[in-house]
C-alpha cells in the first residue's frame, strides 16, 4: 500500500475501508504493507524510491497506490535533479516490478451522463471499455540517436517489438476479454508499419486459442475517430506503447470525469500495481474534497486481476454505481442532479455501507 502525496493518503484510506468491509463480507483477509514512494520518500530518505520499497513490493500479491507528486510550481521536490523527482520513483517502480501492461478503464455511469462531452445519443449507447497499452517497448524504448548526415541533423527513434513482447501482453488482453464481453480490438498501423504487421500475426495466431473472443483489427487513425464516434463498439482495445499513450488520454476525456478512472499495470503472472488515473491534486489535498472512487475502483480491479476475488470486485463496482444515485463528491456534482454533496471520507463510508448491504 503506497499512500503517496497530495490527496493520496485520503483516497487510499477510503479504498482500504472499502476493501476491509468487502473482505469481511466475502470471507478473506487483506494484509497491508505500507511503503513510501514519490515526494514522501524524498522527504524521508532523500530519494523517490528506495531498494527497501522495491523489496517489500515484491513480497506482496499486488500494490495499491494513491498518487504521487506535488505542485511543480511550488514544491521543493521539483527543484531537484529530474532523476530524483517524485515521478522518477513511479518510472523506477514500474521497471523494477516488470509492469509491462497498462490497463485504463473507461466507463460512463448512467448517473454521470452529464460528465460525458459526447452527444447524448452517442453516450446513451453505453461506454465501457479498457485500453491495454504495452508499457516497456516500442518507440519510447528503442535506440535513439541524432547524427549529422550530409550537413544536416538527422534524428532517429527505433520502433521494435519481439514476438514474445507482443504475446505476453496479448495473453493479458485475451484473458481480460474473457472476463468481459469477449471482444478484442487490436489497434495498429499495419498498412505502413512492419512492427504492426507482427502484432497482427501474433494476435491472429493466438486468437485460435480463444475461440470465444471476437477479434477485430483497426488502424490507429480510425480508432481515434471511432472512440468519439461510437465508443460503444469497444470492449478490450490492445495496442502498442505510443498509440496507447495517445488513445488512453483521449479515452479519459470520453467519459469526462477524471475522479472516476481506475488503472492497473500488470506484470507476468497475477502481480499488478493499481492506481487512479488522476494525479495527486495538491490544490485540494487535506480538504476532504477529493473523489476517492477511482482509487476504490482500482482496488476492485486489484481484487479481480491480482487476488482472484471476482465476486468481491463486482460487489465494489455495484456499490459505487448505487452510491452515485444518492451522493457525489464536489467534482461530480452538477446543478441538475438531486444528489447530496459529500466529502472524501463520507463517500468511502457510503461505498462500504453499500457493499455491506448488498444481498
Ligand atoms: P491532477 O490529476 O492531480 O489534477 C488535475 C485537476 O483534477 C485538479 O484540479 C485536481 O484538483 C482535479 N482532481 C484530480 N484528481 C481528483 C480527485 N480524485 N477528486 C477531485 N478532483 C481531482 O493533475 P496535475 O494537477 O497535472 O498533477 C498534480 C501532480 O500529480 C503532479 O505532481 C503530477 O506529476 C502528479 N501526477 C501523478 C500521477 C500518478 O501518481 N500516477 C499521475 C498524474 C499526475
Amino acid at each position: 500500500m503506497i499512500k503517496g502525496d497530495g490527496i493520496g493518503p485520503e483516497i487510499i484510506e477510503q479504498a482500504v475501508r472499502v476493501l476491509d468491509c468487502t473482505a469481511g463480507k466475502f470471507g478473506f483477509t487483506m494484509n497491508y504493507v505500507p511503503m513510501d514512494l514519490g515526494g514522501c520518500s524524498i522527504d524521508k530518505y532523500g530519494v523517490p524510491l528506495t531498494d527497501d520499497t522495491i523489496a517489500q513490493a515484491k513480497t506482496c500479491d499486488a500494490v495499491l497506490m494513491g498518487s504521487i507528486g506535488g505542485d511543480p510550481k511550488t514544491s521543493p521536490w521539483y527543484r531537484l535533479d529530474p532523476k530524483k523527482r517524485p515521478e522518477a520513483g513511479l518510472l523506477g517502480i514500474r521497471k523494477a516490478l516488470g509492469l509491462f501492461a497498462n490497463l485504463r478503464f473507461s466507463v460512463l455511469y448512467d448517473d454521470l451522463m452529464d460528465a460525458c462531452p459526447l452527444r447524448e445519443d452517442i453516450a446513451r449507447e453505453g461506454i465501457d471499455f479498457v485500453i491495454l497499452r504495452e508499457l516497456t517497448g516500442g518507440l519510447y524504448f528503442g535506440e535513439k540517436k541524432t547524427e549529422t548526415v550530409g550537413g544536416e541533423e538527422v534524428a532517429t527513434d527505433v520502433l521494435s517489438y519481439s514476438e514474445s513482447e507482443i504475446r505476453r501482453i496479448a495473453v493479458k488482453a485475451f484473458d481480460s476479454a474473457m472476463l468481459r464481453r469477449k471482444k478484442l480490438t487490436l489497434v495498429d498501423k499495419a498498412n505502413v508499419l512492419e512492427s504492426s504487421r507482427l502484432w497482427r500475426k501474433v494476435v491472429g495466431e493466438m486468437a485460435k486459442d480463444y475461440p470465444e473472443v471476437d477479434v477485430d483489427y483497426m488502424y490507429v487513425d480510425n480508432a481515434a475517430m471511432q472512440l468519439v464516434r461510437r465508443p460503444s463498439q469497444f470492449d478490450v482495445v490492445l495496442t502498442e506503447n505510443m498509440f496507447g499513450d495517445i488513445l488512453s488520454d483521449e479515452a479519459s476525456m470520453v467519459v469526462g470525469s477524471i475522479g472516476m478512472q481506475p488503472s492497473a499495470s500488470l506484470a507476468e503472472g497475477s502481480f499488478g500495481l493499481y492506481e487512479p488515473s488522476h494525479g495527486s491534486a495538491p490544490d485540494i489535498a487535506g480538504q476532504d474534497r477529493a473523489n476517492p472512487l477511482a482509487t476504490i475502483l482500482s482496488a476492485a480491479c486489484m481484487l479481480r486481476y491480482s487476488l482472484g476475488e471476482e465476486e468481491a470486485a463486482c460487489a465494489v463496482e455495484r456499490a459505487v454505481m448505487d452510491v452515485l444515485k444518492l451522493f457525489r463528491t464536489p467534482d461530480l456534482k452538477s446543478e441538475n442532479d438531486n444528489t447530496a454533496v459529500v466529502g472524501t471520507a463520507r463517500m468511502g463510508e457510503c461505498v462500504a455501507e453499500a457493499v455491506r448491504n448488498q444481498k
